[in-house]
């Protein structure tokens, strides 16, 4: 996306993802669905939440993350005084994989390449958070476990990658929870920063993930 681009063009072609994404046939999991979930919030949000692919309640509604690990990702946000209207919240895959069943490298490798790398060239954010291991791979090496990473930022020019747990996984084992806070608190912390242009000291050992890794295949 060049620069310049203004809001008002770069939100049609938001929108315009989105109307793709909902008629989309590319893979089979169009089959299954009721509603694909192309991803919502801000244009210019400075912080995009990537999660796996759309549960039951996401594709009865067609939006992202409206059932139970939705309002916990609501609650983080609010503790940090977001609501979702201020941030972007999508998907790796736009239509949900039967059963909830974890997605097929396919099905990722087309939802990505068609959609998920166009809506982050047009929103540009400061810093990409993964939910969960499905995302998390897609900018981290393979062999990278979450439960080693999470909370740790990886920096390239102008963004930061930075790995969560999937809320579902904290809801499941609310011992979590407070590592989930800290986490949540210190990547707001990173965006202030990053506003501001203040540049904390860079880790030279770790080379940035190059920008279309796609670690899973
Ligand atoms: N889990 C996800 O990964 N995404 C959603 O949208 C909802 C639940």
């Amino acid at each position: 996306m060049a620069d310049g681009t203004n809001l008002d063009e770069r939100r049609a072609a938001l929108n315009a993802i989105a109307q793709e994404i909902k008629g989309c046939t590319k893979c089979p999991l169009c089959n299954g669905r009721t509603h694909a979930v192309p991803g919502s919030g801000r244009i210019d949000a400075d912080i995009m939440f990537i999660g796996e692919g759309p549960g039951y309640h996401e594709d009865q509604q067609g939006l992202p993350f409206v059932g139970a690990s939705g309002k916990y990702l609501d609650e983080l946000l609010a503790k940090n005084g977001l609501t979702r209207k201020d941030v972007f919240i999508t998907n790796v895959v736009k239509c949900r994989p039967p059963g909830n069943r974890d997605p097929l490298p396919n099905e990722i490798q087309t939802c990505v390449s068609n959609y998920l790398n166009r809506q982050i060239d047009l929103i540009q954010p400061k810093l990409i958070a993964t939910l969960g291991r499905y995302s998390m791979g897609l900018f981290f090496p393979p062999d990278v476990r979450i439960t080693k990473i999470h909370g740790q930022v990886k920096r390239t020019t102008g963004r930061m990658y930075y790995p969560l747990f999937h809320p579902a996984a904290v809801l499941r084992n609310p011992d979590m929870r407070p590592t989930m806070e800290e986490d949540f608190k210190r990547m707001m912390t990173l965006v202030r920063e990053m506003a501001q242009k203040i540049e904390p000291p860079k880790d030279e050992d770790e080379p940035p993930p190059p920008p279309r890794q796609l670690s899973l295949f």
